[in-house]
């Protein structure tokens, strides 16, 4: 047998005998490039490992001169080793002198080779360095030999990554330091995080390269793809990609990669050359992610994506490791990184751990990010290809606030964000001081703070932000995140938590407000083209009522013994409510009929959503018992701006005037007919929007949880007859200066918001 017939097989345990060694991690190095150079019959051994700035330096060698170890530095793209390093792919020689590319550096005393192969040292992606050998003769070197050299270079980048990484040096230059970076992204959750990555969908490493028995590989190749397929064809069929949004093209790219036979055939060859089903995943990954980033096609090259997903998931398979980071070990302050992720697949995660989200997909109104939002941790959508930029256990800082997060961050930003994160603890405590106190003006005005919830995760909220009561539970988040139609009984048990977690403070349960964007993937839908406008929430309770007699079913027998309030949304006609109460009424009749004690009081609200409602007002307050403003609804279709379209979400401001009078119309009537209003929509968190609701005579506001103390600290030092005044004087003055004098109220008064 020829030292080449023998690698890779030798060459991976002589590898692994070297690394078992106690040395240092330059010693081994050493060795390393020793014992290469001589299995493989070569008279240069040469690692180059790449630096912070992402130059190259020579680390060890056989056969260069020693001077020029860590004295030869190539800079980033510089000659066949920068090349190397920049593609990602091996570089085959006979003469490497005559290549474009070759940079000649007298130190090292390489004139007298000409052969020259070089393979990358990756890792997920990331190139770590160069591994070279030269030979003097002029030739080329065989396939079996870059698959040597191909697979030292996988054990050489596991060994850097690995614990012993570190040791390489304790001076600062040997270890291979990644860059650090920062990314744009979008705010899901507002907030800031420091902490430490975790992937989702933890990465197998591979540690077994060689197979002694390619059968044996071959037959667990193929079950593990057969499992694969059948995976994917279950989250196509379940939608779970179709609800990001995804073109149905993406989607058959992904299924059409999984039946990819050319992949198939690649990851069969690399086993019949020795490597273990893993290694031959993890080599085709890494040689497909190389021509797929050469592609000009942006398509090809987003679709990197999906196929590293893939491979990820056929080495999970094959590790029999297919259950998510939640089941792991977290660290104490984990930033979990998802390429995407369901709300349930969150909520299984130790909320005491979790500090922030990371997803590659998904956006502000996904599910993911509204679950996010509950947990009050920091999350940010749209970091595209962030999974093979990191590394479990590195660190990083999400900044949702301004869209960013940076990855392996240097000292000075660590410290900068530690600052800010240490002012926003102490404005938290400042604002739990006052959690116990009420919301009162200095003129003796009292505010109800209502808090908006959706999930039982946001209910130790209520205790901790001194919220008055739920001013709306959105109780569609529930069928969101389930699988199926939750049962009777689960709703029953539902919401009997809810109020039992309320310990007798009010809690307005909106009916479902399903359809339009809101889908339940278990539900059959039409295709809408404007579905906002379309059919939703009372629309479609009316049209199905199956549904909705069955939660309020459920509501009433939770609320027995205390006072159910059910608030209806999207109501735009009179005859909608009348429908919906004789359906209300209906349900509380059967309830008696069965002998089953049900609420002492029912009330029924509406929300105030719909433009046309404007001029219902009189009839609709006579007939219900409460009323509420979906502020982001009513300004959407009032400035016919999509709410969730950024282009246009923040065009109008909800203080000009078209909106500030529709509020006041709404407040003045309700007072005029007694009957009590809130107003439960996002700006009732807006410092500035609060005070002009309270100039306008709003007495209840409902806000997420977050804002209620920084709105309650304003509330307390402002004066509710002055901000009326503004408030008024200014829309008489034709509302334009709305904004800016309440602004300069606050200034004058050394109100901070
Ligand atoms: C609203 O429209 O203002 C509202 C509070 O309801 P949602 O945001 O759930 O549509
Ligand atoms: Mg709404």
């Amino acid at each position: 047998m020829s030292p080449v017939d023998a690698a890779p097989r030798l060459l991976v345990r002589s590898l692994h005998k070297i690394m078992a060694e106690p040395d240092t991690g330059q010693t081994r190095l050493n060795n390393i490039v020793r014992m290469v150079a001589t299995l493989m019959v070569a008279e240069v051994c040469s690692i180059y490992l790449t630096r912070r700035d992402g130059s190259l330096e020579l680390f060890a060698t056989e056969g260069l001169k020693q001077d020029s170890v860590h004295n030869t530095h190539l800079k980033r793209g510089e000659g066949l080793v920068g090349l190397i390093a920049e593609r990602g792919m091996p570089v085959n020689l006979k003469d490497a002198q005559s290549h474009p590319a070759f940079s000649y550096r007298p130190e090292t005393g390489e004139e007298i080779y000409h052969a020259f192969l070089g393979v990358p040292i990756t890792r997920t992606g990331k190139t770590l360095g160069v591994l070279t050998i030269q030979n003097r003769t002029n030739r080329h070197y065989s396939e079996d030999e870059v698959e040597a050299l191909q697979t030292t270079a996988m054990v050489l980048a596991e060994h850097l990554a690995s614990h012993d990484g570190p040791q390489l040096s304790e001076d600062q230059r040997s270890r291979p330091q990644s860059l650090s970076e920062r990314m744009l992204v979008k705010q899901l959750s507002g907030g800031i995080a420091l902490g430490l990555i975790v992937l989702h969908e933890p990465r197998i490493v591979v540690k077994e390269l060689v197979a002694e028995t390619p059968e044996v590989e071959h037959k667990r190749l193929k079950a593990a793809i057969k499992t694969l397929r059948t995976t994917v064809d279950e989250m196509l069929k379940r939608g779970d990609m179709a609800r990001l949004g995804e073109h149905r093209d993406v989607l058959e790219v992904y299924r059409m990669f999984a039946h990819d036979r050319g992949w198939i055939a690649r990851m069969g060859d690399a086993i019949d050359r020795g490597l273990t089903s893993e290694a031959a995943v993890d080599r085709v990954r890494n040689d497909m992610r190389v021509s797929m980033l050469r592609q000009t096609d942006p398509f090809w090259r987003e679709r990197l994506q999906d196929f590293d997903d893939l491979s990820d998931r056929l080495m999970r398979i094959l590790a029999g490791k297919t259950e998510t980071a939640a089941s792991q070990d977290l660290p104490a302050d984990t930033l979990l990184v998802a390429r995407s992720m369901g709300p349930a697949e969150l909520l299984d995660y130790d909320p005491e751990k979790l500090r922030g989200l990371i997803v590659e997909e998904g956006g502000y109104n996904s599910h993911v990010a509204i679950v996010a939002r509950a947990l009050g941790i920091a999350a940010v959508g749209e970091a595209r290809g962030i999974i093979a930029k990191v590394d479990p256990g590195e660190p990083a800082i999400i900044d949702a606030d301004a869209g960013e997060v940076h990855i392996r961050p240097d000292q000075e930003l660590v410290d900068a964000y530690s600052e800010k994160v240490r002012f926003k603890a102490r404005r938290q405590k400042q604002y739990e001081e006052l959690r116990d106190k009420p919301a009162k003006t200095r003129d003796g005005e009292l505010i109800a703070l209502h808090m908006n919830a959706g999930l039982l995760v946001d209910l130790p909220h209520l205790e901790e932000s001194g919220a008055d009561g739920i001013g709306l539970f959105r109780t569609e988040l529930q069928f969101m995140i389930s699988s199926t139609i939750p049962r009777l009984k689960q709703q029953t048990e539902y919401y009997r938590k809810i109020l039992d977690a309320a310990r007798g403070k009010p809690v307005i349960f909106r009916a479902l407000d399903i359809g339009g964007d809101k889908i339940l993937p278990y539900l059959r839908h039409v295709h809408e083209e404007n579905p906002a406008l379309g059919w939703r929430a009372i629309r479609m309770s009316l049209d199905r009522p199956g549904l909705f007699r069955m939660q309020v079913r459920a509501l009433l027998r939770a609320s027995e013994g205390s006072t159910l309030r059910i608030m209806l949304p999207m109501v735009t006609e009179v005859w909608e409510l009348e429908k919906a109460r004789d359906l209300i009424s209906f349900e509380l009749d059967r309830l008696k009929q069965f002998d089953r004690n049900g609420p002492e009081e029912v009330l029924v609200g509406i929300m105030i959503e719909v433009p046309a409602v404007l001029w219902r007002l009189e009839e609709l307050f006579e007939k219900v018992d409460f009323a509420s403003v979906g502020s982001n609804d009513l300004l959407q279709f009032l400035f016919a701006a999509d709410r969730s379209n950024p282009y246009v979400a923040d065009r109008y401001d909800p203080l000009s005037m078209p909106a500030v009078q529709s509020l006041k119309k709404i407040v003045d009537t309700a007072a005029r007919h007694n009957t009590p209003l809130e107003l439960c929509g996002e700006m009732a968190g807006r410092p500035i929007e609060a005070l002009a609701l309270i100039g306008l005579g709003y007495r209840a506001i409902s806000m997420p949880p977050a804002f209620i103390g920084p709105i309650k600290s304003i509330i307390r030092k402002i004066d509710a007859a002055e901000i009326r005044n503004i408030t008024l004087q200014s829309i008489e003055g034709g509302g334009g200066e709305l904004r800016q004098n309440l602004e300069t109220y606050l200034q004058a008064h050394s109100i901070d918001w």
